[in-house]
């Protein structure tokens, strides 16, 4: 794959694993065995099975007429949403949990800033009865007290991470110390294409799945494999990365990444990692990032919770560098908005994240014959809260 990462664990400048010496060893085994692992018939024949009867695949391809004669061209909604648990990030979920159980480890860790990660890694450890334990920062699991209660109800542990600045970044170092401390016996899952190689790769492989059976789906309502454009929302970027997978190599293809500008790039709050960001290294990557001139991450922004990161995968770091993917951002007003016309125009509630993608289409202009396609990452259910206060409803 052209744009796929090296035996090195790089995609041109960026990825690599940039991890304490103490990790080494876990991240090493998951190097050597994860191919091997996702290549085997039976991991496979698990995996689909898992996707079409619990998650509910194939997510349909849906046509969205009303917003095709607004825009003016045939645009397609990649519907993540209508997944078990509401969002793209089970795929994800369920592919690292059954990799876990090959590796032979008896126990989960994850971290969550959102919850959403956090439920989707739950669902997967009830299903498969792993114990699971789930760290969140103290001030998010205020902010997001109905996720800690899922999390519970499955069957969770989730112990509060309440230094720094009690949010996800702190969530993680604490995950990283209980893996440092649990090698032999627990895997990490992590939410997104971020991380120490080789996770940025697997979770792509494992969100793959959405533009494969896109493929599959345009020839059925098109006659044609490619659209024209296909858009999708960062936050890490694994639903953006599952979306463009199969199309990378497909030249032709017009990829819009879509970040979130939260009260505007230049307001100080914002989350537009490619507009605001320089190289370094975050997670355990060589990425871009928000940092200051003397290298700490700045805080990032955005309505949306899972759009709320300071950095991008690295996948997504070489994308944009050389061109393949354009990125762009869109506000938090742009975004709501989006979110209401998307309700009352398509029946859909989408996710705010997924608003995002949606909000890009008034900045494009479409041929009428144009293919796109915009993938709904999840349903807005959990963001009701925020729109109603938004719209004063
Ligand atoms: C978590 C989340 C995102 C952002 O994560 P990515 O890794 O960038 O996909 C987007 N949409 C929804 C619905 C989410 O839950």
């Amino acid at each position: 794959m052209k744009y796929g990462v090296n035996e090195h664990g790089y995609y041109g400048d960026f990825g690599g694993a940039y991890i304490p010496e103490m990790l080494y060893p876990n991240v090493e085994e998951l190097r050597q065995q994860y191919l091997t692992i996702l290549n085997d018939a039976s991991f496979k024949a698990e995996f689909d099975d898992l996707l079409k009867n619990y998650v509910g695949r194939p997510s349909p391809l849906y046509h969205a007429k009303r917003y095709s004669e607004k825009y003016g061209a045939n645009i397609f909604f990649k519907r993540e949403d209508l997944n078990h648990t509401g969002s793209h990030k089970i795929n994800n979920a369920i592919g690292q949990i059954l990799l876990a159980k090959r590796l032979g480890k008896k126990r989960i860790i994850a971290e969550t800033g959102a919850g959403q990660h956090g439920v989707a890694t739950a669902t997967v450890c009830a299903l498969m009865g792993i114990e699971c334990v789930v760290y969140m920062g103290e001030i998010d699991m205020a902010r997001q007290a109905p996720n800690v209660s899922r999390m519970k109800m499955l069957g969770a542990t989730v112990r509060p991470a309440s230094s720094g600045s009690k949010t996800l970044k702190d969530a993680t170092n604490e995950a990283l110390r209980d893996w440092i401390a649990n090698p032999v016996d627990t895997h990490y899952i992590i939410g997104s294409v971020v991380g120490p190689y080789p996770y940025p790769d697997m979770v792509a492989r494992f969100q793959s799945i959405i533009s494969e059976e896109t493929k599959k789906q345009l020839v059925e309502h098109t006659g044609k494999q490619l659209p024209e454009y296909v858009l999708a929302c960062v936050g890490g970027g694994s639903n953006a990365m599952g979306m463009f997978y199969h199309f990378l190599d497909d030249e032709s293809v017009k990829l819009v990444a879509v970040e979130a500008a939260g009260k505007g790039v230049d307001s100080g709050h914002s989350a537009a990692t490619t507009f605001l960001g320089q190289e370094g290294v975050l997670h355990g990557s060589r990425t871009i990032l928000m940092q200051t001139p003397d290298g700490q991450v700045v805080e990032p922004y955005s309505i949306s919770a899972g759009l709320d990161y300071p950095g991008i995968g690295p996948q997504h770091a070489h994308l944009y560098k050389i061109n393949r993917a354009q990125y762009v951002s869109v506000t938090d007003d742009e975004a709501m908005n989006a979110g209401l016309l998307c309700s009352q125009m398509e029946g859909i509630i989408p996710a705010i994240e997924s608003s995002h993608a949606l909000a890009q289409l008034e900045h494009m202009t479409f041929k009428a014959t144009d293919n796109v396609v915009i993938c709904l990452s999840g349903r807005g259910d959990k963001d009701l809260d925020t729109y109603i206060k938004h719209f004063n409803y």
